[in-house]
C-alpha cells in the first residue's frame, strides 16, 4: 500500500516512511492511494477472531511494509489483558436490546487514546530499533493525549518525550497521571500560560527547521495515520459483538474533536463494514456538527472556543477533517488545497452549493452537539436507567446518538474516557464520585516530576537541547 497527500503533491511513500512524520511535504495530510475493500468471506471469517487477531488482519492491510511475523508480535505484545483490562480489550456493554457502550477505556490512562499510542509507541520504537535513530518527541496537551503518550513511551531507550502542560488547568487526576511518571526519558514541561501557548510554543520549536533537524524532533499528534489504523479495528470488534450476523447495519456515535476517532469508523465503512450512520457528536465547541448541518466549516479564534465539561473535545478546528473532505470532494487533490487556502485566509469554506455537500450522506454522517446540562442529564439518565456511570466526553456522545437512534438499528456509543477522569463533573451530576480502578487509589499523592517554563519558545528548545540525548 502507498500513501498520498491530500493536497496532491507528495510522491507515494510507504506506512513506515510516513509512520514517524507529521504533515505531508505539501502541507496536506497523508492518506492511503486506496482503501483496502473487505469481502463476505473475509468479514465472515473475521466475526470469529478475537481483538490481536482482528488488529493483525486489518493493521497488516495498511503496514504492509513491516514483515508480518514482526507485526504481528509488535500487535501481540501491544494488546494484552494486562494493558487494557480484559481479553476484549474493547467490552461492549448492552444497555438495553440495540443500546450498547463499547468501552476505549481501559488502557493504561483511562481514555480511548491508548488504543492508537500503544501500538504507536512499540511501532516507533521497532522502526527506530532498525535504523539506530533516536527520536525526541515534542508534544501540548490539555489532558488525555500527554498522558497517553508519556505512558506509550515510558521506559523506551531510544525515545524522549517532552510535553507542554498548561500550569494548573488540568484535572486533578489528569495532572497527577501525567507528573506522577518518573521514568528518565519523559519530561513534564509545566508552561505558565494556557494550552493555546504550549501549542503555539510547540509549533514555534517545530518551525525552526535546522533546530528540528539537529535533535530529531517528531510528534504523536491525532494526524498520525498510524493512529487512525489502530483505531479502525474496534469499529470491526464493536460491529460483530453487537450483531449476530454480517447481514446487520449497526450505527457509531462518536464524541468528537479533532474527527481521528469518526474518521476511522468513515475508513472502516469505505472498507466494507456495514456501518449504517456515523453520528458525530460535539460539546459546545461545534465546529464539525456546523458543518455536517450546514456544508459550512468555519474555524474559531481561541476566544471563541470554550472550554468545557468535556475539555477533550474542546478544538477550534479539526485536524482530520482534511482527510474526509479529501473522499468528499472524490479525492480532488487540487480542491482540498484550494479549500485549506481559505481556511488559512478567510477562516472558512462553504460547500453548501455544491454537489458535496449532498454526498455527505452518502457517506453515512449525520450530528449534533450537546451542552453542559445535556451532559449533566444524559450522565443521570444512564446511571438512573442502567446502572452505568459514563463520563462527560461518551455523555455527549450519548445524548447526540439517542437523538439520531433508528428502529432495529443497534446504536453503538464510543466510551471515550473514564468517569474517574473527570471527577468533579460526576459529583455534580451524581451527587457522589466514581469509583477508582485498582492501582489509581492513591494517583494524586504520588511524588510529581515537572519543570516550570514560561511562555517562551527559546526556553523549551533550550530545555530539550539540556536534555535530548
Ligand atoms: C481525544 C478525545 C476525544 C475526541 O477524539 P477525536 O479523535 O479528537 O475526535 C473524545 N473524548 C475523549 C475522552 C478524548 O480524549
Amino acid at each position: 500500500m502507498k500513501y498520498i497527500s491530500t493536497r496532491g503533491g507528495m510522491p507515494p511513500k510507504t506506512f513506515t516512511e510516513i509512520l514517524l512524520g507529521g504533515l505531508a511535504s505539501d502541507g496536506g495530510l497523508t492518506i492511503p492511494e486506496a482503501y483496502p475493500r473487505i469481502n463476505r468471506e473475509e468479514l465472515a471469517r473475521w466475526r470469529a477472531l478475537d481483538y490481536r487477531s482482528l488488529a493483525f488482519e486489518i493493521v497488516s492491510r495498511f503496514a504492509d511494509d513491516i514483515p508480518a511475523a514482526d507485526l504481528k508480535a509488535i500487535i501481540d505484545g501491544t494488546y494484552t489483558a494486562q494493558a487494557f483490562g480484559s481479553e476484549e480489550i474493547t467490552p461492549l456493554k448492552t444497555l438495553e436490546p440495540g443500546l450498547h457502550i463499547l468501552g476505549l477505556s481501559n488502557g493504561p490512562t483511562l481514555a480511548f487514546k491508548d488504543i492508537a499510542l500503544q501500538l504507536l509507541g512499540n511501532l516507533f520504537e521497532y522502526v527506530l530499533e532498525k535504523t539506530g535513530h533516536d527520536l525526541n518527541i515534542l508534544g501540548a496537551t490539555s489532558g488525555d493525549t500527554g498522558s497517553s503518550a508519556e505512558y506509550a513511551m515510558r521506559g523506551k531507550p531510544r525515545i524522549r518525550v517532552f510535553m507542554l502542560s498548561p500550569l494548573g488547568k488540568m484535572s486533578r487526576f489528569q495532572t497527577a497521571q501525567m507528573y506522577s511518571l518518573a521514568e528518565p526519558n519523559i519530561f513534564n514541561l509545566a508552561v505558565k500560560g494556557v494550552f493555546d501557548d504550549c501549542q503555539d510554543m510547540v509549533k514555534r520549536v517545530s518551525g525552526d527547521a535546522a533546530f528540528k533537524a539537529r535533535y530529531r524532533i517528531g510528534a504523536v499528534n491525532s494526524i498520525n495515520w498510524a493512529r487512525i489504523t489502530a483505531q479502525i479495528v474496534y469499529y470491526f470488534k464493536g460491529y460483530f459483538a453487537a450483531t449476530r450476523s454480517n447481514d446487520e447495519e449497526v450505527s457509531f456515535a462518536v464524541p468528537s474533536g479533532n474527527f481521528g476517532n469518526i474518521l476511522a469508523g468513515h475508513v472502516a465503512r469505505m472498507m466494507g463494514l456495514p456501518i449504517r450512520q456515523l453520528i458525530l457528536a460535539t460539546n459546545e465547541n461545534d465546529v464539525l456538527d456546523e458543518f455536517f448541518r450546514t456544508g459550512c466549516y468555519r474555524v474559531r479564534s481561541s476566544a471563541q472556543t470554550y472550554h468545557t465539561s468535556s475539555p477533550s473535545m474542546d478544538i477550534s478546528k479539526a485536524s482530520n477533517f482534511e482527510r474526509f473532505v479529501f473522499d468528499l470532494t472524490g479525492r480532488d487533490g487540487a480542491l482540498v488545497k484550494d479549500l485549506w487556502h481559505r481556511v488559512d485566509s478567510e477562516g472558512a469554506f462553504d460547500l453548501s452549493k455544491t454537489g458535496y455537500f449532498r454526498k455527505v450522506q452518502d457517506f453515512g454522517f449525520v450530528s449534533g452537539h450537546s451542552t453542559h446540562a445535556n451532559r449533566m442529564e444524559t450522565i443521570r439518565r444512564v446511571y438512573h436507567d442502567y446502572g452505568v456511570m459514563i463520563d462527560t466526553h461518551t455523555a455527549d456522545g450519548v445524548k447526540v446518538g439517542l437523538v439520531h437512534r433508528e428502529a432495529g438499528i443497534p446504536l453503538i456509543c464510543m466510551e471515550t474516557a473514564l468517569p474517574v477522569k473527570f471527577e468533579d463533573s460526576i459529583n455534580e451530576a451524581l451527587g457522589q464520585a466514581p469509583g477508582r480502578p485498582g492501582g489509581f487509589e492513591n494517583l494524586e499523592k504520588l511524588p510529581q516530576h515537572f519543570e516550570v517554563l514560561d511562555v517562551n519558545a527559546e526556553a523549551v528548545k533550550a530545555f530539550i537541547a539540556a536534555h535530548a540525548g
